[in-house]
């Protein structure tokens, strides 16, 4: 609309100043041949010219307008009006004329265009009078009011029209927007259905179903990992329970149960009252370190300190199977860190080393630094993870030798703790492995901590 506006101005104008203009040139060609019938006739001097008057009278009327003939004493000696003979002129337009140029000056509010020509002597350039013509231009301003109006009405159906079509296209253009709010709005309940949208109508609402499908299915994964998770959980929380139970009942049903068998199966209900407490604990560390990072407790550590301590605390485990466990550390290492965190981290990494070890193995970990981040590697000659489990050794409860784990009192959670933990510190974390051979597992944490 604001283009309208502008045009009807422009076009307004435009057309004021082509009339004038058109006026000013046709009273301009008709004073040239009066002013040289002026100049001919010696009416400047006093002869009386009957063709001058009527020329002059003509053009007075042909333009509704005055002319006036002023000679080289400023004195007005002809007016068609008939009112200001005899006196005299002196202003602006005239001075300028009597310097032998012509003048025109249109006056818009008073309706009037005046145009001054000097009169000059026949065969010289001496300028004997000026001529003095003014019009009225009411004529372009009722042009330019009937002009105004027709605008007007285009103006006002244009703008009906812009809006109708305006108010159409908005409804047009938004109605897949709406179909997509109708079929969020559809999406009820649980994320396991089917509940994918598709309104191919524009591009945009392509790509905002097809991004909209995405989350979906990113939500129905993680809902899928969250039941299995519920489902893992109780079951191995069961898995002690149901032992206990059945250890406790076959002492129950038996009468007068010699005392050694008592011990021993109390000794039983014992090792699986550890089981269930670790799991607990295990899943409790999970359970923290999944929460939001307003948790941590990040503080400047001295790390080559921090992996001394876990090494010492498992060296008697390792000791006790022959497993030799080795430090290299090339540099002093301080970095932010959560350090409970990352000490439980590293310690099921070497852990693990050392329980998927064969007898008289060696546990190397080596620490080192660049400028940006620190480097855990923690390689073992172990029993090795088949190609096929290693990219499910993070996963809760994943373990690939179900029993063995067990045995030896794994919970299948402790490299999902070390996983949670690494991706807490914004870190990296790898495993390279061969059956048979050993292990390794690669960490890399950025010294600095980012929120
Ligand atoms: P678990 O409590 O059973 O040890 P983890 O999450 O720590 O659970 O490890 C998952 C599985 O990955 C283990 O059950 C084991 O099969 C395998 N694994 C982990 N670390 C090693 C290793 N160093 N050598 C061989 N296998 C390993």
């Amino acid at each position: 609309m604001i283009p309208i506006f502008l045009m009807k101005y422009v076009i307004l104008e435009n057309y004021v100043t082509q009339s004038v203009a058109q006026k000013r040139s046709m009273i301009q060609g008709q004073c040239q041949d009066l002013v040289s019938q002026i100049s001919q006739s010696g009416y400047i001097h006093g002869a009386s010219s009957s063709a001058v008057d009527r020329q002059m009278k003509q053009l007075a009327n042909l333009y509704n307008g005055r002319v006036i003939v002023v000679n080289s004493n400023f004195r007005i000696i002809r007016d068609t009006f008939g009112i200001d003979e005899d006196k005299y002129i002196i202003s602006e337009e005239v001075l300028e004329s009597f310097l032998g140029t012509d003048s025109s000056n249109y006056n818009q509010e008073n309706e009037f265009l005046e145009l001054t020509v000097p009169i000059k002597a026949e065969g010289t350039k001496e300028i004997e009078g000026i001529l003095i013509v003014s019009v009225s231009t009411e004529d372009v301003d009722e042009g330019r009011d009937a002009l105004n109006n027709t605008v007007w009405i285009l103006q006002v159906v244009l703008t009906i029209l812009i809006c109708m079509t305006a108010f159409y296209m908005a409804r047009l253009l938004t109605r897949p927007f709406g179909k997509i709010t109708q079929s969020l709005e559809e999406v009820r309940g649980s994320v396991i259905e089917d509940q994918e949208i598709s309104i191919p109508d524009y591009t945009e609402t392509k790509l905002l179903s097809e991004a909209y499908n995405r989350m979906l299915r990113r939500m129905k994964l993680q809902e899928d990992s969250r039941q299995e998770f519920v489902s893992n959980v109780s079951h191995e929380l069961k898995t002690p329970i149901t032992s206990m139970k059945v250890l406790a009942d076959s002492l129950l049903a038996q009468d007068e149960v010699p005392a050694e068998l008592y011990k021993e199966f109390m000794g039983d209900i014992a090792e699986e009252i550890d089981r269930e407490n670790k799991i607990i604990t295990d899943l409790l560390s999970l359970v923290k370190m999944d929460r939001k990072s307003s948790d941590v407790n990040i503080q400047e550590t001295n790390i080559n300190q921090l992996i001394e301590l876990i090494l010492k605390r498992l060296r008697p485990i390792a000791a006790k199977r022959g497993i030799d466990l080795v430090l290299e550390s090339f540099k002093p290492v301080f970095a932010e860190v959560d350090e409970t965190k990352l000490t439980l981290a590293l310690s099921n990494l070497v852990e693990n080393g050392i329980k998927y070890n064969t007898e008289n193995g060696w546990v190397h970990v080596s620490l080192n630094v660049d400028n940006k981040y620190f480097y855990v590697k923690v390689e073992d000659s172990g029993i090795g993870i088949p190609e096929e489990s290693q990219e499910h050794i993070f996963e809760r409860f994943y373990r690939v030798d179900k029993s063995h784990s067990r045995e030896i009192g794994g919970t299948g959670l402790g490299l999902a703790i070390t996983r949670s933990a690494v991706l807490m510190h914004h870190g990296a974390i790898k495993v390279y492995s061969k059956e048979g051979e050993g292990t390794t597992f690669t960490v890399r944490i950025p010294l600095k901590y980012v929120p």
